[in-house]
């Protein structure tokens, strides 16, 4: 494993997150963790991932809990689920 996460396709235990432009306030906590992986954009100061990387879950999920304005989601798990399809999967064996 490599700690290099530009490029690579979904590993199990990797993810990618999503980041909510209305809630975004362009603190950049993000991008302070995450420098290879989290950018905020100089002309609209609102973050996004920076397009090829992942992350692995946990550090994902810091990203989540770190966010001063909780912008920041878990978007796709493992190359297929999101957290959405998590959400529905969690209701339907309730
Ligand atoms: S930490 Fe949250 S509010 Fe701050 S730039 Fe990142 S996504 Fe936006």
């Amino acid at each position: 494993m490599t700690n290099d996460t530009k490029g690579e396709s979904l590993e199990p235990g990797n993810a990618r997150v999503v980041v909510d432009q209305d809630k975004c306030v362009g603190v950049g906590k993000c991008e302070m963790l995450e420098p290879e992986a989290m950018e905020v954009d100089e002309d609209t100061a609102i973050a996004s991932m920076i397009e090829g990387t992942v992350l692995p879950l946990e550090r994902a999920q810091k990203l989540v809990t770190e966010c001063p304005s909780s912008a920041i989601s878990i978007g796709d798990i493992e190359g297929s689920q999101t957290s959405q399809n998590v959400e529905q999967q969690n209701a339907e064996e309730r």
